[in-house]
């Protein structure tokens, strides 16, 4: 028998279980479009209420709701503020600026004990030389400083610069579950501090598709619209829903993920030429410098292959590595065993 393959890669791997498809194959269903799908309508007022925000919709995509949520407070030729190595900038394809026509205004190491500080040194006066500044996008955890936290405290500090500056503020929570489960924290002390907020079910928390963005009734509202806009209103999708409201049963879960990101990470740094950064994990992301091996991320990857270890390549020296539903401490084990056979 083929054994199964350790894929570290993402938590976006995991595969949906019997229960999970059977939840999907019992939904409700009705055109959502019409706001006429239960699953859909249970699962907003579910996101909604665990937000802690008035309203929530369901999106194809955690790309699609940080799309609509830039489009939706910022309009063409403004200015949004976000850090470089944040999602939104690195990943998104550059959606913002094509289709939202916004100026994306990076501003390094936006998420570090520095950041509020370098914000209030790069905000510009309003002037004609400037596009004009309106939102503030932050994301927690952060995904390629390695599942980084924010802490309640330090959100509301950036909230209150916001206010201060009249920019709305834009949470990109992805797996912003991980972030309360690490700080021990209910999740609305992280969500208290923004307008608007997109969550992921399809990462830690095992859904096959889906998130949700949140915020007011009627940010919520003309967001609606632009779901539209971009193609990503859907009909029956209440069998999605389904899997998504037994998803939100998995959060305490996460903790699980956290520990053994740190086994994976303590067993790493026994590894003399490895750096593991930030050491301790604070999530379920381990970042791995591997130069210190004299071996590309790439040549680290391949090497992991015949083993049936899977990672992906965060630059020429670097290596994430993430912890999901889908792995135990077995599969722990066998990647540790894996990274000690390559190194010499
Ligand atoms: C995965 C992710 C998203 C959204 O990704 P989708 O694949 O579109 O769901 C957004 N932000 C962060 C930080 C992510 O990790």
């Amino acid at each position: 028998m083929q054994k199964k393959i350790v894929d570290l890669r993402s938590d976006t791997v995991t595969l949906p279980g019997r229960e999970m498809r059977e939840a999907m194959s019992r939904a409700e269903v009705g055109d959502d479009v019409y706001g006429e799908d239960p699953s859909v309508n249970r699962l907003e007022s579910k996101a909604a209420a665990l937000m802690g925000k008035e309203a929530a919709v369901f999106v194809p995509s955690g790309i699609m709701g940080n799309l609509m949520a830039v489009l939706t407070h910022t309009s063409k030729g403004e200015a949004v503020i976000l850090d470089p190595d944040s999602h939104i900038y690195y990943y998104e394809a550059g959606g913002s600026s094509l289709i939202g026509g916004v100026q994306l205004w990076p501003v390094a190491n936006l998420h570090t004990p520095e950041g509020l500080e370098n914000l209030k040194k790069e905000l510009r006066p309003d002037d004609i030389h400037f596009a004009p500044a309106k939102l503030l996008c932050l994301e927690n955890t952060h995904n390629r400083k390695g599942g980084t936290v924010l802490k309640p405290d330090e959100q509301d500090a950036f909230y209150k610069l916001a206010q201060e500056k009249g920019l709305a503020l834009h949470l990109d929570g992805a797996r912003i579950f991980n972030a309360a489960q690490a700080l021990g924290c209910p999740v609305t002390d992280l969500t208290r501090s923004c307008d608007s907020v997109m969550f992921c079910l399809s990462k830690g928390l095992g859904a096959p598709v889906g998130s949700l963005l949140a915020g007011t009734s009627t940010f919520i509202e003309t967001a609606r619209r632009y779901r539209r806009l971009l193609g990503g209103g859907m009909r029956q999708i209440g069998i999605l829903a389904a899997a998504g409201l037994l998803a939100l049963k998995q959060i305490p879960l996460l903790a699980e993920d956290h520990r053994r990101a740190l086994k994976l990470a303590k067993g790493l740094s026994e590894i003399p030429a490895l750096e593991i950064l930030p050491f301790p994990p604070p999530t379920n992301i381990v970042i791995i410098n591997t130069e210190g091996l004299g071996m590309t991320s790439v040549d680290f990857i391949s090497r992991l292959e015949p083993y049936g270890v899977k990672a992906v390549s965060f630059g020429e020296y670097i290596v994430r590595m993430v912890t999901h539903l889908d792995i135990d401490d077995d599969d722990i084990e066998r990647a540790l065993k894996a990274v000690k056979n390559i190194c010499p």
